[in-house]
């Protein structure tokens, strides 16, 4: 039995993490009065496992320091975003445990908002429209230690500035003749403060506002703005905004704006043999490379609960992974163990044979049928018990038996003993085999005096216990095994990462045998194979068996790997 130990995110901590310190200080001094964060997707794909963190740190501030966090769509890049993925979002963020309750908002809300403030920074001196080309632009950026060279258009009067911006918002530019562009430095060493575009003109139908606008706020101008309007105290956002932050800053100092929220980074989650990247996901979907977005070899919250992950078991791994500034890779096992620690305690026990072979207990008759009682679930305070039922056929796992079994093998070998789970001591009298020498059935007899786990007096204790179903009382099932996706440690690093997909990331095994309550396992529901794993009830054609994926395996991968 492995331990039931509380989950990580309920354990107590001593140490504070540099966001508490941070936070802490802010209330301390008085620029905070409440705590106040938001989740900022912008929806145009589904949520995965580094989202689940961001969704736990800004949820779980907000929860810890009784304070309150939205749930903002950062839509302002049209032509990428689509309404399926708002709800597919919001299902993601309720189903890991969160409520935003009425604090649902858009970015889109706020267009209008938005473009007062950048008149207000035209009008300020702060912004210009800039008619030169994309390419031209770029050239008089400059690069690391190159200074870049100011637009002609940098000095154009506020008021001609001011004029062009409104005519941009008319739609009388063709998309890509001009920006509107914050005035800085273009010397500056972050290359982001080299007058950075704040405005675009796009050409294309918005999900929510529509053909209202054709010009789109840019990322850095609309963020830190949404985060001012929406009265966010704290905007924690990945690591690779830092280099954003002077920007955020610069922008919310010069506009009208009471209290002006605070970004804090911390470090993206990454995943050994996994990509956590929406634009690589969403190759491997439209690639199809996998079978859509829940398939349950991903990494996205839709394919981790399709796989078996509850809430809990994901919260869990966000735990443990911890909130930090050191960029670093968590382990797959991690993961894993943290599916396995959760279902330990909720999967009910169930026997299963993926590969059979068939034992014939020539000691019973042909209909006869001995009940013994399983249990449940040994986690279970009450301890209940099901029937199963032994008859004369029985399957038992073909790697269960070996002719050649070397000495500390404790399963079955011929002449050799071995206890059926919650049955009988069996002994093996014969090897039956086909004319190309695979063994097709064993012969054994079964000791009566043992059933229920009795040993008898004087007799040798035998050591092996295996799992078996009735040949004649168990269904037909359907069983994948799932593997990781890629075979590298760290795909995303490749150039040509798809080329390091795993072939045999899902093998089929299609003459799995289950015990017959498995039959109305509710989709979703996760077992436990005794033996072999955790195994959730997958959909499946309506004609055809029921089919569970494994979810994860129960031997430990961390104790490989000497943790
Ligand atoms: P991706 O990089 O996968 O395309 P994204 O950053 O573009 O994701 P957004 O919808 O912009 O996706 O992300 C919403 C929030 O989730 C952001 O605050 C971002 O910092 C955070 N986030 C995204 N990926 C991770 C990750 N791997 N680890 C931690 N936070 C993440
Ligand atoms: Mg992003």
């Amino acid at each position: 039995m492995s331990d039931s130990s509380e989950p990580e995110d309920s354990a107590p901590r001593t140490s504070r993490n540099f966001i508490e310190v941070e936070i802490d200080r802010d209330l301390a001094e008085g620029r905070t009065q409440q705590v106040h964060t938001r989740f900022p997707p912008e929806p145009n794909g589904y949520l995965h496992l580094g989202h689940a963190k961001a969704i736990c740190v800004s949820f779980g501030f907000a929860e810890q320091y009784q304070g309150l966090c939205n749930l903002r769509f950062d839509d302002t890049n049209p032509s990428k975003e689509e309404d399926r993925y708002v709800k597919a979002i919001q299902d993601d963020v309720r189903w890991l445990g969160f409520d935003w309750q009425e604090r649902l908002y858009f970015a889109s809300d706020f267009f209008e908002e938005l473009y007062g403030f950048a008149q207000h920074l035209i009008e300020g001196g702060h912004a210009y429209v800039d008619d030169l080309g994309v390419e031209e632009m770029r050239a008089q950026r400059g690069g690391p230690n190159v200074a870049g060279t100011n637009s002609p258009n940098r000095d154009r009067p506020t008021q001609v500035s001011s004029d062009l911006f409104g005519r941009m918002r008319a739609g009388e530019f063709e998309e890509g003749s001009c920006v509107l562009r914050a005035k800085i430095d273009m010397a500056h060493q972050n290359l982001l403060m080299r007058d950075p575009v704040l405005y675009r003109i796009q050409d294309s139908e918005h999900h929510r506002t529509g053909r209202d606008w054709c010009i789109y706020p840019t990322y850095d101008m609309a963020h830190g703005q949404c985060d001012a309007l929406e009265k966010v105290s704290h905007s924690l956002c990945s690591l690779e905004f830092e280099n954003h932050r002077p920007l955020y800053e610069w922008l919310v100092q010069r506009l009208p704006i009471d209290s002006p929220p605070r970004q804090i980074e911390f470090s993206r989650l990454n995943l050994t043999q996994s990509v956590l990247s929406k634009r690589k996901l969403v190759e491997l979907v439209e690639g199809g490379h996998v079978d859509g977005w829940d398939d349950p070899r991903l990494p996205t919250l839709q394919g981790l609960r399709r796989r078996g992950y509850t809430p809990e078991a994901v919260r869990s791994f966000c735990a443990r992974v911890g909130v930090t500034k050191v960029s670093s890779t968590a382990e797959l096992f991690w993961l894993e163990d943290a599916l396995r620690e959760d279902q330990n305690k909720r999967a009910p026990r169930r026997m299963a044979v993926l590969d059979p072979l068939r034992i014939t207990i020539r000691t019973l008759e042909e209909d006869q049928s001995v009940v013994c009682a399983a249990v449940n679930n040994p986690e279970d305070p009450d301890g209940d018990t099901r029937d199963v039922e032994l008859t004369r056929h029985v399957l038992i796992e073909r790697s269960d038996f070996l002719e050649d079994a070397p000495r500390k093998f404790f399963r079955l070998r011929p002449e050799g003993r071995v206890r059926l789970r919650y049955g009988p001591i069996l002994t093996c009298e014969e090897v039956i085999k086909d004319e190309s020498g695979e063994i097709t059935e064993l012969i054994c007899s079964h000791d009566e005096r043992t059933f229920a786990g009795a040993s008898v007096e004087g007799e040798k204790r035998v050591k092996g216990i295996i799992h078996w179903v009735s040949a004649s009382k168990s269904i037909a099932a359907e069983v994948h095994l799932l593997e990781p996706l890629f075979m590298s440690e760290n795909p995303a690093s490749l150039d040509d990462w798809m080329g390091d997909l795993n072939p045999d990331s899902r093998q089929v095994l299609e003459g799995a045998r289950l015990e017959p309550c498995l039959g109305d396992a509710p989709v979703g529901q996760t077992v436990q194979f005794e033996r072999l794993g955790y195994f959730t009830r997958d959909c499946s054609a309506s004609d055809g068996p029921p089919v569970f994926l494994r979810a994860v395996t129960l031997r430990d991968r961390s104790s490989k790997k000497g943790k």
